[in-house]
């Protein structure tokens, strides 16, 4: 009999269109993991409401980040949208009453982002949603009893904080119930913006400085062409060339990385060189998802109708550990 495949969760939040960074340095994984591993990824749009955010925009952009994830090679069976599974609300709920004030007070990104908030606008507001939302983060993972999470240094503290929540619970009512998610860390591609390779690429820095996947081939050629190589203070291989090295490498160009890196080592290479095969190697690497979504948009609602049925499929599961999660802690008699 084969072994039962290891579950993956992971879940972004549909903050507008997917870039470049976003696909490499996440979502291109997920689609490979598929192949070994039971996963399921969530398009999480309770998050979105503990920023400001526009309510006229969030359906619209939740639908839209579902279908470009399955543009991006997403199974549409692995699929599911958060509000559509009203458990994870309700688990956030109870796991809530594991957790210590204290223990999420020590959170780093609460007051990362209570900080930029203030830094965008002195009276702004500091939800208790933004307070509480590593619970629901928790939640997200710990009901699909997911064994590993793809994710980024930046959430390293968070999933601690599910596996402590994990661990609380299932010391407080006695029984090994819940699994400790561990992380996933892959490859770790980091996308630089090609305007300021000082930076990560990046939607909130503004157009210039990131590649949209969905846009027009023509864009990124001129995004590359443009792209800054040089700024002389850097020594060894500068920011700007170690990303466009980086970028030929994950659009798969091996031949044309190993050569053009020995120009460089050789001190011959010429970067219209470099970015030349760049941009060919992106406008490759795009179109096939530019079609995929471009064929998903032109029947959205066999596409919605498909990922309202995995969210409802996947929801199975979240109601079971919901209803056991609501015997172990007292809520219902399993008699009743
Ligand atoms: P965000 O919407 O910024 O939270 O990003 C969603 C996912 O994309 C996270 O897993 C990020 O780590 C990843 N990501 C965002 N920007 C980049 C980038 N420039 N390079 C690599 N990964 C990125």
């Amino acid at each position: 009999m084969s072994e039962k495949k290891k579950n993956v969760l992971s879940c972004i939040q549909p903050t507008g269109d997917l870039h470049l960074g976003n696909y490499l340095g996440a979502v291109k994984n997920w689609a490979d993991l598929q192949k070994k591993y039971d996963c399921t990824y969530g398009v999480v749009d309770y998050h979105t409401m503990t920023m400001p955010y526009k309510a006229k925009n969030l359906r619209e952009n939740t639908w839209k980040m579902a279908f470009q994830l399955l543009a991006c090679g997403i199974d549409d069976e692995n699929l599911f949208i958060q509000s559509l599974i009203p458990e994870h609300a309700e688990l956030c709920w109870i796991l809530g009453n594991v957790c210590s004030h204290g223990r999420l007070n020590l959170m780093t990104q609460f007051k990362d982002k209570a900080l930029q908030l203030k830094d965008k606008d002195k009276d702004a507001f500091v939800s208790g949603g933004l307070f509480y939302y590593p619970v629901m983060q928790a939640a997200d993972i710990l009901i699909y009893h997911a064994d590993y999470v793809p994710i980024g240094k930046d959430q390293v503290q968070h999933l601690e904080l599910s596996r402590d929540i994990a661990q609380r619970f299932n010391h407080q009512f006695d029984k090994e119930y819940f699994t400790h998610p561990e992380p996933l860390f892959t490859k770790n591609t980091k996308i630089l913006s090609l305007a300021n390779p000082e930076k990560k690429m990046s939607k909130s820095l503004g157009e210039k400085h990131y590649v949209n996947i969905f846009g027009d081939e023509n864009r990124i050629r001129k995004q590359v062409k443009s792209a800054v190589t040089d700024t002389g203070d850097s020594e060894g291989m500068s920011p700007g060339v170690q990303n466009l090295f980086d970028l030929l490498e994950a659009s798969g160009r091996m031949e044309a990385h190993t050569t053009l890196l020995e120009d460089y080592e050789k001190g011959t290479l010429r970067y219209s060189d470099l970015k030349s095969e760049v941009a060919d190697g992106l406008v490759e690497l795009c179109r096939p998802i530019r079609e995929r979504y471009d064929e998903i948009n032109s029947d959205k609602k066999k596409f919605k109708n498909k990922i309202k049925d995995s969210s409802n499929d996947i929801r199975k599961t979240a109601r079971k550990t919901l209803r056991e999660v609501k015997e172990l802690v007292g809520i219902l008699n399993p008699k009743d």
